[in-house]
């Protein structure tokens, strides 16, 4: 089966690996400061923190954010759960904003209408790899003093308005999952512009260890003191990983080309198409195709996908509203709540892209749709 995506390893990462592993450093080395310090020269400068997922590093912003019962987070339905789960394991209440119709990203006038003096954050997905409109939405989070996270999940290379992702919102996540823009294995990072949030993202991701004697509470302790202020766990992405995520970097732009090249082929082949509808991309954006998100029409998208998969193409689907996982509707969440996400995910249909896919497995791809859609 092609897969829908997948990394992309050279014989230069392996040997970067290799070379951790000869070393004096598995993990919190110099392989792990170098990576920060890459993704953070990416980011516009601000601090960057890696952590072992993008998962963690989203709980890692909330956390930062001081985020708890009695808060609201507003955040887009069209992404993966783990975009929200963690605001509402520390007890916030979520408030899903619909989409976009066109693009499935936020719709900051949907934003609009979920804030109140409660909202503490406000979450937005790059869905696609495609940046939302962050101009609109830090005016929204100003005007409540809430803080603006972008989920750049799909993102990291892209840009809006001429600013890196990284630089977009207060705080950034980032994942380095397998079939994301790059890997380190499991891996991700935050990003805050504001140094007093990355410095509590920092300490949560070291099990709230403070080390600087100046913030010491207990005072009467040796040269081995280190304290525990505030609660933290154990994020830490080991010099192993860092090693492999700074080697990918390298090749950022290029995956980044090659998804546009893929991009450029399905949409050269499908614009015309009957029945299905290729992204949207903003004049302002300059996204990194992170999937190739087609809508396929008129209540087909279950036999395209069929007949796509029966036909060895690994096709996929992102995503299920967030707020359908039983997790949520058993808090009442209900069917209806974001129609345009709702007929987004009705329609979505994700070709395979990743920088190893050839113009002729793109031409195949293309063949069997064309074939399914007759
Ligand atoms: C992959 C992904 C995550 C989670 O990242 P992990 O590294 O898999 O934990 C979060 N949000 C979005 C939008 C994602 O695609």
């Amino acid at each position: 089966m092609l897969p829908y995506g997948r990394q992309s390893i050279s014989e230069d990462d392996i040997s970067a690996v290799v070379e951790i592993l000869r070393g004096d450093w598995l993990t919190t080395g110099p392989a792990v400061a170098a990576l920060e310090s890459e993704i953070s020269r990416l980011s516009g400068g601000h601090r960057a923190v890696t952590a072992t997922s993008g998962t963690a590093a989203l709980h890692m912003a909330y956390a930062a954010a001081g985020i708890g019962p009695g808060d609201e987070v507003v955040a887009t339905p069209m992404t993966f759960i783990a975009t929200t789960a963690a605001a509402s394991m520390l007890g916030a209440r979520v408030r899903f904003a619909d989409v976009e119709e066109d693009t499935g990203l936020i719709d900051p006038s949907a934003v609009a209408a979920q804030l109140s003096d409660r909202t503490k954050v406000i979450a937005a997905v790059d869905y696609a790899g495609h940046p939302a409109d962050y101009d609109a939405l830090q005016s929204l989070a100003d005007s409540v003093g809430a803080l603006t996270l972008d989920d750049a999940a799909h993102s990291i290379g892209g840009s809006y308005r001429g600013r890196p992702v990284g630089d977009l919102a207060d705080m950034t996540t980032f994942s380095f999952f397998p079939t994301k823009n790059l890997t380190t294995g499991e891996g991700g990072a935050f990003v805050a512009k504001d140094p007093v949030l990355a410095q509590r993202a920092h300490e949560f991701h070291y099990i709230g260890l403070v080390r600087d004697p100046d913030r010491f509470r207990i005072t009467t302790e040796g040269p081995w003191h280190q304290e525990v202020h505030e609660f933290g766990l154990n994020y830490r992405l080991p010099d192993i990983a860092s090693a492999l995520g700074l080697s990918q970097l390298q090749r950022l732009e290029a995956f980044k080309r090659r998804r546009a090249e893929i991009t450029a082929r399905y949409n050269a082949a499908l614009s015309d198409v009957d029945g299905v509808r290729i992204p949207t991309q903003r004049d302002d954006v300059d996204p990194v195709w992170h999937l190739y998100p087609l809508r396929v029409e008129g209540g087909r998208r279950r036999e395209v996908f069929d007949k796509m998969r029966a036909a060895g193409i690994g096709v996929q689907v992102n995503y299920m509203p967030v707020y359908w996982h039983p997790v949520y509707t058993e808090q009442g969440y209900k069917r209806g709540m974001c129609p345009n996400a709702e007929s987004f995910y009705a329609e979505e249909l994700s070709l395979p892209i990743f920088p190893g896919l050839s113009d002729a497995q793109v031409d195949d791809v293309i063949d069997t749709l064309l074939t399914a859609m007759r």
